[in-house]
């Protein structure tokens, strides 16, 4: 996540404050010593609901960046660690922010809206729902873009390590959900990750040397800037009635695909045969973004459960499968409702009642998304010479989309 407010600053001021940072950088990243330790600041799990997108930059020169590992998981100028989550509908979820080591509120700031985002830019000079926490000898830390009304300390507040603060929100210079932590000692900011046993008790791994997905899943459709802001939704059913030559596109919220990777996507048929499979070295690599990828179905697709996996350098990194159903007139009623269990019993043939549209539908408001068969694939055989394959590729800032045929 790209974010424009430090500490109250706009991205103007920002811009014109860089020398003042890369002064503070060089001293500390050469005399500090943490006197605390730090928990992490966030609720969740690591890598799962949400990753760190930026790092501080390190780098003193300006208009170049370099995070802690010489990589670009930052911006120039940047402070802090930008932690992100997938989407807004996570963001709505609630992922608590806490205090990273016990100290007094110094700020509490609160009332700001919390969901800016790029197709709703963020108007300037806008600070946002922010928390400093003072943890004495001179060290403070910075909770920013915190969520609307989610802020649950006031100035003077004493709070321990790991008491809630706030919620992870997008208010002021923000264009996603994510918490901006920054780590100040004497006013100047601090890379933790360049000493993490030293200042924090469990450090994570960097980011690009894990990549993966904090959410993914199947559309029948691109899915839209507004949608990829919101949360796609999962389609776990097909119905052959919906007309043929369906689009099924796997979309991603990704992270740490570094330069190079070898990136492959291999849509399967039930029967484990495959389908379509796109694979492409990725000469630029990836830090935290988003992916589309997608084949138009057969005219006749085969009935069952289809998967996609996403790999990267062999490593399978996402699996998500779609259920392709026969339009069957009639009810789906064994116990007077449709729930998990019939559509399960349904599923493995076992069930002497057809499914109805009306009962995929309900199903999948109420559960989401079908269970499936697990597809085993023992023999890949070479792709169709008329499979079309598309492939998306769109970031929070950059969208490009490239169209190929396979032959
Ligand atoms: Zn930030």
């Amino acid at each position: 996540m790209i974010h424009t407010i430090e500490s109250g600053s706009s991205r103007a001021s920002k811009c014109i404050s860089m020398g003042i940072c890369f002064v503070f950088l060089l001293t500390s990243s050469q005399t500090l010593r943490a006197q605390i330790k730090l928990v992490f600041p966030l609720g969740g799990t690591a890598f799962e609901d949400w990753v760190i997108g930026n790092y501080n930059d390190v780098d003193t020169r300006p208009i170049a960046d370099s995070d802690y590992r010489g990589g670009n998981y930052t911006y120039d100028g940047h402070d802090a660690l930008d932690i992100g989550l997938a989407h807004f509908r996570k963001m709505d979820e609630g992922v608590t922010v806490l205090a990273a080591a016990p100290g007094t509120v110094v700020t509490a700031m609160d009332g700001a809206f919390d969901r800016w985002a790029p197709s709703n830019p963020n108007p300037p000079g806008e600070i946002g729902n922010l928390v400093v926490i003072d943890h004495g000898g001179g060290i403070r830390t910075t909770y920013a873009h915190l969520k609307k009304d989610s802020v649950s300390v006031q100035v003077g507040d004493s709070v321990i390590a790991g008491q809630q603060v706030g919620l992870v929100g997008s208010s002021g210079g923000s264009t996603g959900p994510h918490l901006h932590f920054a780590v100040y000692q004497n006013g100047n900011p601090v890379e933790t990750y360049k000493n993490p046993d030293q200042w924090w008790y469990d450090p994570l791994p960097y980011t690009g040397d894990v990549p993966g997905v904090l959410d993914s899943g199947i559309a029948n459709h691109w899915p839209t800037q507004t949608e990829v802001e919101a949360g796609v939704h999962h389609q776990g059913i097909y119905s052959v009635e919906d007309g043929s030559g369906q689009l099924a596109v796997m979309w991603n919220y990704l992270y740490g695909i570094s330069a190079g990777s070898e990136i492959s996507f291999q849509f399967l048929r039930p029967n484990g045969s495959q389908y379509a499979n796109y694979q492409w070295t990725d000469e630029n690599g990836l830090t935290v973004g988003f992916w589309n990828i997608g084949v138009d179905l057969p005219s006749s697709p085969d009935l069952g459960v289809w998967n996609v996996n996403f790999r990267v350098n062999g490593e399978l990194i996402s699996n998500k499968s779609f259920l392709v159903v026969e339009p069957i007139p009639g009810d789906f009623d064994l116990d007077g409702d449709v729930d998990g269990e019939d559509f399960l019993s349904w599923q493995r043939g076992d069930s002497p009642v057809a499914l109805s549209r009306q009962d995929f539908d309900d199903w999948q408001e109420t559960y989401g998304t079908a269970t499936p068969y697990s597809a085993v694939s023992t023999q890949i055989p070479e792709v169709s010479s008329s499979t079309l394959i598309l492939i998306g590729i769109l970031t929070s800032l950059v969208r490009r989309q490239l169209v190929t045929r396979e032959v």
